[in-house]
């Protein structure tokens, strides 16, 4: 079997419409793809809902994409309940037997409890199903379980005893109303499963094109609780869609392939048994331990280092739908497909007159039609063969016209067109769909939108992008000694220049700064800091203090985690990097010197930002120039200068000190010197990086 590239979590309702407004205990799915959750979808009623899933599953299979797809609610009863009522212990024959019965409409209403009381009818005494609405209704449903024997059939499920699930199918009313959600759900996977490419697991095979699982999001409950999202259920299946989703294939077709004998007839929780493991896929988070260095390694050469983060880091954003005339600088989640070719007609490319076929040299006269063609009108005008055709820019070339001759080389005199041959076959035209195909890829997952993107979509018919959220960085300003700008300062101060350049290069990287301020070398106040980021950011970056000197509290408070290292790369101008998890959330530590500051940002966090917002690890784009400087440089390190490109060739900031914030406004850019050893003289070429091509 292979892995799933779709995974969809359902929670399901048993109850009347629910409010036009997205609210709780209504119908929630969320499509995950690619370890990525998309925004969750609300459904008023189950109609509209089986609607929706019957669409998905004929699109995931048009697509060419194996989906699973995941229903909050039992596929099954305990043992000897489907034999009880249909006489045979094959749990469809109990499918289709509620789906015979159970009606529902688009105002929720429905017939569940006469159903139940039909369920219980076929026991000797009161049957297991209890719990009701009304009290003197439904004589056949007892108001509450007390007095009910579970001895024919059992009250729990293997699989709810394991998962540790409290409830039971057998109750109908007072939350948990799981009981009364299998009476209004078999009836949907009953249809569903008359689909082609539809499998139900554990009953069938997992190689169908579609699976459908019972999933139970109590098994990630600890992710549930810690998330922000006020609407519990939205939360509960965007977590387990992205959990299923970010499960390594060969974990998920052995939780597939491992179910126990009871299973065949009672059905199985997805996943039960292996709730720890499947909550640590739920958490939107990295591995604790992802920025550990090797034991004994002094001096990592950058390449080393990138490396490292470029292998543990991943995506930690989901995505979400956005009018695409809002996506500008935001990361594709997924392909653009274009709706249209483009043209999507044959037109002219220029204003002229439009006739059959091409002609030779010499001189001809073609009688003109009376109608103009222009872009945008309709034309039902018929050009006869041997005719022409007013004909101006964009418009759809008219039945009978193959080419345009450009109207500065035509004369028009009594009716008549003259000109000088030869003229091209299909000259100054535009083949439909020449430019794009309709049905192609025009954009890949993981682009960043450009304004020619934009262009691009638009032409092709496409009104809505999948985009990841952008990716939230918090930066944090640490150090006694710093003082905001536009206040006054002691002449033993300096003012905060790191936090408003980290701010902006955060923004210009597609990525949403979160400015957390300035905090002193206090351990309790960086603490304070640090909490809240984590709590409102993806990531954060911190300047200043993350050495290993006496007054470094960043690295000394990141340490105090057990996940932080201290990555001593060899690159000039950079000191340590002090690289940590705080709740769950990536800290980069960087220097506080702003040329060292800036230079880490641009070599090690860019690329791991694009990766983590879902775009990829981005390569520096650089292009080889003649230097205009010359300099001698050690091996053992990787040495960034300030630069810019003036007639063509690389000039460099005077001075290397890299106290001289002046230096990074004026250069356009840096020039990367590689590990070994130089000597560089006028006219060399040297890798000179545009500030762009760190972004891009
Ligand atoms: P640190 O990494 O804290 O030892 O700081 C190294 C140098 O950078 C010191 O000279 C600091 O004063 C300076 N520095 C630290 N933070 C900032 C900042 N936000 N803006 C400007 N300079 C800073
Ligand atoms: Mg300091």
């Amino acid at each position: 079997m292979t892995g799933f590239d779709t995974c969809v979590v359902i929670d399901w309702s048993a109850g009347k419409r629910s409010p036009a407004r997205p609210s709780k205990d209504a119908i929630w799915a969320c499509v995950a793809r690619g370890g990525t959750a998309e925004a969750p979808v609300y459904h008023r009623n189950r109609l509209d809902a089986e609607a929706w899933i019957a669409e998905l599953i004929r699109t995931e299979q048009a697509a060419g994409r194996r989906a699973l797809i995941g229903f909050d609610f039992p596929f099954g009863y305990p043992r000897g309940l489907a034999r009880r009522v249909t006489g045979r212990d094959d749990p469809f024959a109990l499918w289709d037997w509620l789906a015979a019965r159970i009606t529902d409409d688009a105002t929720g209403a429905n017939n569940r409890f006469d159903v139940a009381e039909e369920l219980n009818s076929h026991f000797d005494g009161p049957g297991p199903f209890w719990g009701k609405t009304a009290k003197d209704r439904w004589p056949g449903v007892p108001y509450r379980k007390k007095g009910i024997a579970y001895d024919t059939v059992s009250e729990r499920r293997a699989c709810d005893v394991v998962a540790k699930a409290a409830s039971s199918c057998f109750q109908l009313a007072f939350p948990p109303t799981v009981g009364s959600q299998i009476l209004m759900g078999v009836p949907m996977l009953s249809r569903l499963r008359r689909m082609s490419g539809v499998a139900i697991w554990p009953f069938e095979g997992t190689d169908a094109p579609v699976v459908l699982a019972e999933i139970w999001p109590g098994l990630i409950e600890p992710a549930v609780a810690e998330d922000p999202d006020d609407i519990r259920d939205r939360a509960q299946v965007r977590l387990l869609a992205r959990a299923l989703s970010r499960l390594p294939p060969e974990t998920l077709s052995a939780w597939l392939a491992d179910i126990p004998d009871a299973a065949r007839e009672e059905a199985w929780i997805l996943g039960a048994g292996h709730a720890e493991l499947l909550t640590g896929y739920a958490y939107p988070r990295l591995r604790n331990d992802c920025f550990a260095l090797p034991p004994g390694v002094h001096w990592t050469p950058v390449a080393d280092a990138l490396a490292d983060l470029k292998s543990r880091l991943r995506p930690v954003v989901d995505s979400e739908t956005v009018s695409a005339a809002q996506a500008l600088g935001r990361t594709l989640a997924g392909p653009v497909i274009a709706a249209r070719s483009h043209p999507p007609r044959a037109n002219t490319a220029v204003d002229g007159y439009g006739f059959a076929g091409g002609y030779a040299a010499g001189a001809h006269t073609l009688p003109l039609v009376t109608q103009v063609a222009a872009a945008g009108r309709p034309t039902d005008a018929a050009v006869p063969k041997g005719h022409a055709i007013r004909i101006l820019t964009g418009a759809a070339l008219p039945d009978g016209v193959e080419t345009v001759l450009l109207q500065e080389e035509a004369t028009v005199k009594d009716g008549a067109l003259h000109f000088e041959g030869p003229v091209k076959h299909r000259a100054n035209t535009r083949a439909a769909g020449e430019d794009v195909t309709a049905g192609d890829v025009i954009l890949p997952a993981g682009r960043r939108l450009t304004p020619g993107d934009l262009g691009l979509i638009a032409a092709t018919g496409v009104a809505q992008v999948p985009v990841y959220q952008p990716l939230r960085v918090a930066v944090l300003s640490t150090g006694d000694e710093l003082a905001e700008p536009g206040q006054e300062a002691r002449d033993d101060q300096i003012f905060d220049a790191n936090r408003p350049m980290l701010l902006a290069q955060i923004a210009a990287l597609g990525c949403t700064a979160v400015d957390l301020g300035r905090v002193a070398d206090n351990r309790d106040a960086l603490r304070a800091a640090l909490d809240d980021a984590s709590a409102r950011a993806d990531v954060i970056l911190t300047s200043g203090g993350a050495s290993a000197g006496d007054e470094d509290h960043v690295s000394a408070l990141l340490s105090e985690t057990g996940s932080m290292a201290l990555w001593r790369v060899a690159i000039k101008p950079g000191r340590p990097l002090a690289l940590a998890m705080w709740n769950g959330t990536p800290v980069f530590g960087l220097p506080g010197n702003p040329v060292a500051a800036l230079v880490c940002t641009l070599v090690f966090a860019a690329p791991a930002l694009s990766l983590m917002g879902g775009a990829g690890w981005s390569t520096p784009r650089g292009y080889d120039l003649p230097a205009a400087f010359e300099k001698r440089k050690k091996p053992g390190r990787v040495e960034y200068l300030r630069a810019r490109v003036r007639e063509g060739q690389v000039e460099v900031f005077a001075s290397e000190g890299s106290g001289r914030v002046s230096g990074l406004s004026w250069a356009e850019g840096l020039v990367e010197l590689g590990h070994g050893a130089a000597h560089i003289t006028t006219g060399d070429r040297v890798r000179f990086i545009p500030w762009a091509g760190f972004t891009s």
